[in-house]
């Protein structure tokens, strides 16, 4: 079916509550995507940061398509090897003692909030259960995730929103003390705002926010749906931060292609969450599992220093660029700053004119390559975002 068929109909049946680029992707291989005419494309949004090892990597297309013959899904009633191999290698790379599986990012999101105030409950009793979180963050579209979203264009049209969420400026380490009070569970962060503009947070607030966490016993949930999984160069961003979270959550490229979420908890916050107190139907289907031990077993230490290499040389060649005034992120999640005149969404349109896809986040351009680009496709995209760039004109926009 050609490209134009398929956007009519699609727009004829969806619910539009998404902007779609106006071009079809059939299929892909490694950093390519194709249309169904032909049209060629260099991806640097992997799906958002979801398809960690380009498009249909060969090995974890076989082990998904391996598992789907052998067993699909067999519900949570029942014990599957993926699932549990999936649980035991995310515990020791990240340091934390216990895991859920859910479907996504928000849902992991939920679990996390759910493990935080079960904890608080347990311990303090009723009452003791708003969850901190930060100006400009993102944690989801689910009623809970969207009021933890400390967005104000977020909450509107959908509400009564949670109770429960407060919001203090990130990089404001008394702003946030004054918000802790006898009714607070836990303190909720990205270390690199995503969705908000893909913006590191200082690591010295980091720091003093484990701090407060500590001294009023609070969970630190950090939420690592897009910082995880090797997009930052290491396995977790926290590594980076030197950071000991109670709670992480992962989600986009854990499962390479698949819809997966994990809750990941330590010792004490796991004592509270017995039988009964939390479930998915889908979660750590066995189809997605393989799938993501795939995505785990290749993320060795090697593969990381790659990830920091190509990083460098991303954000080094991105700094050269003609109007660009600031490269923001970390690892292999980029935004950059342009001079006043130039639109991100213009940059956007050109690139893909141009066969390079790309995303923006707020004001920025964002790049979210996947993590097996190589220095080749480094210096395309860099070559066809100085075309796009050179072409346009801050005073004639
Ligand atoms: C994308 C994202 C989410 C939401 O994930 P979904 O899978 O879309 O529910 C939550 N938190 C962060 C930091 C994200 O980047």
């Amino acid at each position: 079916m050609d490209s134009e068929k398929v956007i009519a109909r699609d727009n004829n049946y969806i619910l539009h509550t998404y902007n779609r680029n106006p071009i079809v992707l059939e299929k892909g291989h490694g950093l390519h995507a194709y249309g169904p005419e032909g049209q060629s494309y260099l991806d640097f949004t992997s799906g958002i940061g979801v398809n960690s090892l380009g498009y249909c990597d060969l090995e974890w297309a076989e082990a998904v398509s391996r598992q789907a013959h052998k067993l699909q899904h067999t519900s949570n009633l029942y014990y599957t090897a993926p699932c549990s191999k999936l649980a035991k290698n995310l515990c020791r790379r990240t340091g934390l003692s216990k895991v859920f599986f859910a479907n996504s990012g928000a849902e992991a999101n939920e679990g996390a909030i759910k493990a935080a105030r079960k904890y608080s409950h347990d311990r303090y009793g009723d009452g003791r259960s708003t969850v901190i979180t930060l100006v400009n963050s993102f944690h989801g579209r689910t009623l809970a995730t969207l009021t933890a979203t400390g967005q104000a264009g977020f909450h509107q049209y959908f509400g009564p929103f949670n109770e429960g969420f407060v919001y203090a400026a990130a990089g404001d380490i008394d702003g946030l003390t004054k918000l802790v009070n006898d009714r607070t569970c836990a303190i909720m962060l990205e270390l690199v705002q995503g969705e908000g503009g893909v913006v590191a947070l200082d690591p010295l607030f980091v720091r003093q926010v484990r701090s407060l966490c500590d001294e009023k016993d609070l969970c630190l949930i950090v939420d690592e749906v897009q910082t995880g999984v090797g997009r930052t160069g290491t396995f977790l961003a926290c590594e980076q931060y030197n950071l000991r979270p109670d709670i992480v959550t992962l989600a986009k490229g854990l499962g390479g292609g698949l819809p997966i979420g994990a809750v990941l908890v330590s010792d004490k916050v796991a004592a509270g969450m017995g039988p009964g107190t939390h479930g998915s139907t889908f979660g750590g289907n066995p189809v997605v599992c393989a799938g993501a031990n795939v995505v785990l077993s290749r993320l060795d230490e090697r593969f990381l220093a790659g990830v920091r290499e190509h990083a460098a040389q991303l954000r080094a060649g991105l700094e050269k660029l003609p109007h660009v005034t600031e490269v923001s992120g970390l690892g292999l999640m980029l935004g950059v700053q342009f001079e006043e005149g130039i639109q991100a969404a213009d940059v956007l349109a050109a690139c893909r004119e141009r066969g390079l896809l790309v995303l923006t986040a707020k004001t920025r351009l964002r790049l979210l390559p996947p993590l097996v680009v190589t220095a080749h496709d480094i210096e395309r995209a860099l070559v066809i975002l100085d075309e796009v760039l050179c072409g346009m004109d801050p005073l004639h926009p």
